[in-house]
């Protein structure tokens, strides 16, 4: 396996630290909203390298972490009038929901950075005591000059960091030493939530997270830390200043970072107006749908999403999905029989694009070219298994696509119950919201909405026991 390390700017031969194990770390969410499509992409992407892995052998012990103290999340709870834990125990149950819907593996351990904090605490006083944190007023800072190789990730040099960050000082951060220093401890303000710590009441730095957690739960330095791209800097930079200094040795062995995803080929932006979560499109398309497309592109290339991309997605996968069901009706109506010359030539070739798929996913998680050998096995299954197939060549070609689709995480099992279900819950929705403007006498917004209803397939009728809907 080859990696692309963000450290080393180069492919290198994946060596993990225990044979055959794997300690890998990817950074999550912070919950305070639905995640967007943009959240998704490191999920779906790491996710398939992990069950890449688990098919090459390898016990993957693979943790990510949900951020569930920020100030987004206190801004969330102020807004609403709740308190922050109404604010992530919702969003953790929806993003859970989204992950369900999207066939991401639960990780070995999602660990809550608030049930964190002692070891977070604990962190902060050793680098205090060897040198590479100072604590003012109840604020504690890392001092990065103390820590010679900061940058190394991110590949800048301290002069243009330092000169870079002078102009942005974050008010209430002055009495910092150097504008790359970084809050490690900050003091709580009225109302916000806080944790006693030997400097003052109040809560841990972002950063300081993950170089707890990751550890603690994956049993010591990593193999692999992932993430999205602009985490390098200053997020990822930050954890390692923090672990290394602490801990004396390297905090992981490959870093690898996801490329963001645009749309209509611009920046995806809540301003901009374009910005989708994850709700929005699986509301419109089967997740799968969205995970398929997301591993058509390279996770390092930029992916640009639109509508029309998706249908093109949608319509590549239908194709994937319906060879795989018309084998399976095919298969108990096939003869025993022993497999004809013919179909033992084309095992040959079955072997070969399975390997070809190996290699591509063993080249830097190639996805998209390993997808097209999952494309090459369908083509070859629509040309050569029939009515006259023996039943073992039949279900080796069924097997060996469901097998490769199952590593890119695709479920193959026909499903449309659950898209029906969904229609019916927005249907409703909307049915439900006619009747408000009716009794409301706004008729032009019922007659807005049932057109909509009219664009959706839905067809109303208002009887005398209320409104009933057909599809047309
Ligand atoms: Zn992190």
């Amino acid at each position: 396996m080859k990696i692309y390390n963000t450290m080393s700017k180069e492919k290198e031969e994946f060596v993990p630290i225990e044979e055959g194990k794997i300690r890998m770390y990817v950074c999550g969410p912070t919950v305070y909203n639905l995640i967007h499509i943009g959240n998704a992409r490191p999920m779906i992407v790491f996710d398939t390298f992990r069950r890449f892995m688990e098919y090459k052998g390898y016990q993957v012990k693979y943790v990510s972490n949900y951020t569930d103290v920020d100030d987004k999340i206190i801004k969330a709870a102020v807004e609403e009038g709740v308190d922050c834990q109404t604010i992530t125990k919702r969003y953790i149950a929806e993003v859970e929901k989204d992950m369900a819907d999207l066939n991401i593996e639960a990780a070995s351990a999602h660990p809550k950075a608030t049930e964190e904090i002692g070891g977070m605490v604990s962190l902060i006083e050793d680098l205090q005591k060897k040198g590479f944190a100072y604590a003012v007023d109840g604020t504690v800072y890392y001092d990065t000059t103390a820590f010679k190789p900061y940058g190394k990730l991110s590949h800048k040099n301290m002069e243009d960091l330092q000169s870079g960050l002078r102009e942005l000082k974050v008010s209430g951060e002055e009495e910092k030493k150097s504008p790359t220093d970084f809050v490690l401890w900050k003091p709580k303000k009225m109302g916000e939530p806080y944790w006693n710590s030997p400097w003052s009441e109040g809560r841990p730095g972002w950063h300081t997270e993950c170089c707890v957690m990751a550890p603690k739960y994956c049993g010591g330095a990593l193999d692999i830390h992932a993430g999205g791209e602009d985490l390098i800097f200053p997020h990822h930079e930050n954890e390692i200043a923090q672990y290394e200094a602490a801990h004396g040795e390297q905090f992981a062995r490959y870093w690898m970072h996801n490329a963001f995803i645009n749309i209509d080929n611009k920046k995806m932006s809540k301003s901009l107006g374009n910005f989708f979560t994850v709700r929005d499109v699986t509301s419109q398309f089967d997740p799968m749908v969205l995970r398929f497309y997301m591993l058509s592109a390279h996770y390092r290339s930029p992916l640009n999403f639109s509508k029309e991309l998706m249908q093109s997605a949608k319509a590549s996968l239908d194709r994937i999905l319906s060879c795989i069901w018309r084998l399976e009706d095919l298969l108990p109506r096939l003869k025993e029989q022993g497999m004809s010359k013919e179909e033992e030539e084309a095992l040959k070739k079955v072997e070969e694009y399975t390997a070809l798929f190996s290699e591509k996913m063993e080249d830097d998680l190639n996805t998209a070219d390993a997808i097209t050998q999952i494309f090459e096995l369908v083509r070859l299954a629509n040309s050569t298994v029939n009515e006259e197939s023996s039943k073992d060549f039949g279900s080796i070609m069924k097997e060996s696509i469901a097998v490769l689709v199952h590593v890119l995480g695709i479920r193959t099992e026909k499903k449309e119950e659950k898209l029906d279900e969904r229609l019916e819950e927005k249907v409703n929705a909307l049915i439900a919201k006619r009747q408000e403007a009716k009794k409301n006498k706004d008729f032009t917004e019922a007659d807005r909405i049932r057109d909509e209803l009219l664009e959706m397939g839905i067809a109303l009728k208002d009887t005398r026991n209320g409104v009933e809907w057909q599809k047309i």
